[in-house]
């Protein structure tokens, strides 16, 4: 609350203007926008979002990566731009989000994941985050186990420790693995399908008619840091799947849980991607590893409850503490 006070204030006081100016581009990377709180993966309320947009609307003008063409500042750019970029494909996105954005008449872009769109199944890693509330819920230790991988939940730790310390033991698998193995505590903690739905085709090709803009966030959702067979499937073939059922060139590809390693870079690059989307301060490329020949993005995450900690993370406040 206090925190929450002391950016409403900020904001009052126009505070933002001692930063440095914008880059005539920002890019923020954005997930849910709901009403059903969620400890490990909260969503922005609608309330948030909204105000959030109006306080964007008073000093940037929204963009696409479309109207970008390749990472050039346009000539006529006369305010800062900024693209709302959008991941994993949840419905709440078409509940709450989207109404705003067609009301406000602001275009998005959103990254969907094929097998979560196929199956309606919640990304692997939501799967993870449901699976660590359950246990936390048992208020019992457990211990979570096949073949070489072994982890113990300590549920004296705080369940944001013990899901980042899990994630990183996770993060060396394919997403065979994990679904397998997500499948099995589902089972053994005889856990119902979560709440978490997804978008369907028709939900895409709904939002697309209502200026959203398509792009990848890969084929199952796997950390794309380890080498792999596993990455033309995730990088390529999610391009061709969803061109096949949206109609149009998917020129985005944004890095699923902010990992890549650089040579899934290259093949993102190879696939024919124009954008490529991280993470800023996520696994990190150097810049020897970029290319020219696309647009380089990494996108700042939006995650705050107030509108007005959101506002000041987009011009830059928080990373003056993050260098
Ligand atoms: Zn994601």
């Amino acid at each position: 609350m206090l925190r929450h006070i002391f950016f409403q204030l900020s904001y009052a006081l126009r505070i933002y203007r001692l930063l440095p100016s914008s880059p005539w581009v920002t890019v923020l990377c954005l997930h849910r926008v709901g009403v059903h709180s969620h400890p490990l993966f909260p969503p922005l309320s609608p309330n948030t979002f909204r105000k959030f947009i109006h306080l964007l609307k008073r000093e940037f003008d929204f963009t696409t990566f479309t109207y970008l063409g390749v990472g050039d500042k346009p000539i006529a750019c006369k305010r800062p731009f900024v693209i709302l970029s959008f991941d994993d494909g949840y419905k709440d996105f078409m509940e709450y989000a989207l109404p705003i954005l067609v009301e406000e008449k602001i275009p998005s872009n959103h990254n969907i994941i094929v097998d979560c769109v196929e199956t309606g199944k919640p990304p692997w890693t939501q799967r993870f985050n449901n699976i660590l509330l359950k246990i936390f819920s048992l208020k019992k230790d457990f211990v979570i186990e096949k073949a070489a991988f072994h982890f113990r939940v300590n549920i004296k730790q705080s369940i944001h420790k013990v899901k980042k310390d899990l994630f990183k033991q996770l993060f060396n698998y394919d997403y065979p693995f994990l679904n397998e193995l997500a499948s099995e505590l589902e089972n053994r903690l005889d856990m119902e399908q979560a709440q978490d739905q997804m978008m369907n085709w028709n939900d895409i090709n709904e939002c697309q008619r209502w200026g959203v803009e398509i792009g990848s966030h890969s084929y199952y959702h796997s950390p794309l840091c380890n080498p792999s067979d596993f990455w033309e499937k995730e990088i390529s073939q999610s391009k061709i799947h969803i061109e096949s059922r949206i109609g149009k060139v998917v020129h985005t590809f944004a890095f699923p849980n902010g990992l890549v390693h650089p040579e899934a870079y290259q093949a993102a690059v190879q696939a024919g991607y124009r954008n490529i989307l991280l993470i800023e301060g996520g696994s990190m490329l150097s810049v020897e590893h970029l290319s020219n020949q696309v647009g380089n993005y990494f996108r700042r995450l939006i995650r705050h409850a107030s509108p007005y900690e959101n506002y000041f993370n987009v011009v830059g406040f928080h990373r003056l503490f993050h260098r």
